[in-house]
C-alpha cells in the first residue's frame, strides 16, 4: 500500500460537482487537487489548487498534467480510456482503467454483473434499425432503448410501449448502437455504495433508497425500508465480487431495482455517486473523504450513519433558485455547485437533512 503524505497532489479527471466535493474533502486532509477538464469553466477547479483545460484525448496535455500529480482519479465516467494507458507510468490511477472500460459500455457492464452471479433485466443488443425489430420480438414491450455509450441521467434513452412506431424510438436515440432492456417491474430502487482500500478492505455505507423522477435521481433516504434491507446482502455480495474482480480502489456504486424476485442490477458507477451525497453530513465519513483516503493509501473511515435517518433532495434546475427559503429551515444542509445558469434537468445542488 502506497501512502501519500498530506501536501501531495491529487489529479482529478472531470470538472463537475463530484470533483468539487472530492476536492473539498481532499483539502480537509491537506491534499492539493489538480483538475483536468475540457470546459472553460469548471465548478471543481473553483475550489482546487490547479486547473488544466484540455481535451481528454490530447496526449501531450494529459501527460504534462499527469506528471504534476502523485495520484490520479476521475469524477466523470466517460473519460476516453485509451489515452489513460499512457499516463499510468506518470502516477498511479485509481479506480483502475478496467472499471471505466466496463462502466462505459452498458452491455459489457450487464455481462460483467451476470458473470459474477447478478441478475439483470432481459436485454438485446441493437446495432441497427433491423435489430430493433428482432429485439422487441425477443424481449417484448414495454422496454427501454438505451445508447450503449455516453448515457446518464436518463439521457440517450427512449421508452417503448407496445404498438409504438419503432422508427420514432430509433430516431430518438439518433441511430446510435443501443441496448434494448425489458422494463423491470420494481417496488423500489436502491444503490450499494462501497469503498475498497488498496489492501482490499471493503466498507459499505447504509443502503440508500432512491427515488427517480424522469430518469433523474430526486431523493435518497437512509436507512432504507425493510423490503430493500431484505435484498441488501445479495446486492452487497455482488458489488463486492465485482469490486474484487476489478482489483478496485476507491468508491464504487451499483444501482439496483428491488423486485419480488430479488435485486436486479441496473448499472454501476466507478466513482462517487449522487445517491451518496447524503454521506457528507449523514455518515461518520463521507463517500468523498473515503474515496480520497482509499486512493491515497490511508486507513478507511467509519461509514456508519451519523443520525437515525438521513434524506437528500437534489435541486434540479430552478429548484435551486429557492435557496433562501431552503435556508430558512435551519436543519437543511444546503450544497450549491456554483453552476451559474439553471437549466431544466441540470443538477444545481442538493440539501441534506438529518433526523435524530
Ligand atoms: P439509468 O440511466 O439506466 O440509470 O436509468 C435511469 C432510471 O430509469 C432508473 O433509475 C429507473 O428509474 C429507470 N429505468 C432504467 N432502466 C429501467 C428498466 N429496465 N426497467 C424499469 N425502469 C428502468
Amino acid at each position: 500500500m502506497q501512502t501519500l503524505p498530506p501536501g501531495s497532489t491529487i489529479g482529478i479527471l472531470g470538472g463537475g460537482q463530484l470533483g468539487r466535493m472530492l476536492s473539498v474533502a481532499a483539502a480537509q486532509l491537506g491534499y492539493r487537487c489538480h483538475i483536468y477538464a475540457p470546459d472553460a469553466v469548471s465548478v471543481a477547479a473553483e475550489v482546487s489548487a490547479e486547473f488544466t483545460r484540455g481535451q481528454y484525448v490530447d496526449i501531450a496535455s494529459l501527460t504534462s498534467f499527469a506528471e504534476s500529480c502523485d495520484v490520479i482519479t476521475f469524477e466523470f465516467e466517460n473519460v476516453p480510456v485509451d489515452p489513460l494507458h499512457g499516463i499510468e507510468t506518470c502516477a498511479p490511477l485509481h479506480p483502475p482503467i478496467g472499471a471505466l472500460d466496463i462502466a462505459q459500455n452498458r452491455i459489457a457492464e450487464k455481462y460483467f454483473a451476470r458473470d459474477h452471479g447478478g441478475t439483470t433485466a432481459p436485454f438485446a443488443e441493437v446495432s441497427d434499425r433491423a435489430a430493433l425489430n428482432t429485439a422487441i420480438a425477443d424481449i417484448g414491450a414495454p422496454a427501454i432503448l438505451k445508447t450503449i455509450r455516453m448515457g446518464y441521467d436518463g439521457k440517450g434513452q427512449s421508452r417503448m410501449q407496445p404498438g409504438d412506431d419503432l422508427d420514432e424510438h430509433w430516431e430518438a436515440v439518433a441511430h446510435q448502437p443501443c441496448v434494448a432492456e425489458g422494463f423491470v417491474t420494481f417496488d423500489h430502487e436502491f444503490s450499494v455504495i462501497l469503498v475498497r482500500g488498496q489492501d482490499g478492505e471493503i466498507r459499505f455505507w447504509d443502503t440508500p433508497h432512491n427515488v427517480h423522477v424522469d430518469g433523474i435521481l430526486s431523493v435518497s433516504t437512509a436507512p432504507a425500508p425493510a423490503e430493500i434491507l431484505a435484498q441488501q446482502d445479495d446486492a452487497r455480495a455482488l458489488a463486492a465480487k465485482m469490486a474484487e474482480a476489478m482489483d478496485y480502489v476507491g468508491v464504487l456504486t451499483c444501482e439496483f431495482f428491488a423486485t419480488r424476485d430479488g435485486p436486479v442490477f441496473n448499472e454501476m458507477a466507478p466513482r462517487v455517486h449522487n445517491s451518496g451525497h447524503w454521506t457528507i453530513e449523514g455518515a461518520i465519513t463521507s463517500q468523498f473523504e473515503n474515496h480520497i483516503r482509499a486512493i491515497c493509501g490511508l486507513p478507511l473511515g467509519d461509514t456508519g450513519l451519523a443520525a437515525e435517518k438521513v434524506e437528500m433532495h437534489n435541486l434540479i434546475g430552478a429548484q435551486a433558485d429557492d435557496w433562501q427559503s431552503l435556508l430558512s429551515d435551519g436543519a437543511n444542509h444546503l450544497h450549491l455547485y456554483g453552476k451559474g445558469e439553471s437549466r431544466p434537468g441540470r443538477k444545481m445542488g442538493h440539501i441534506t437533512k438529518l433526523h435524530f
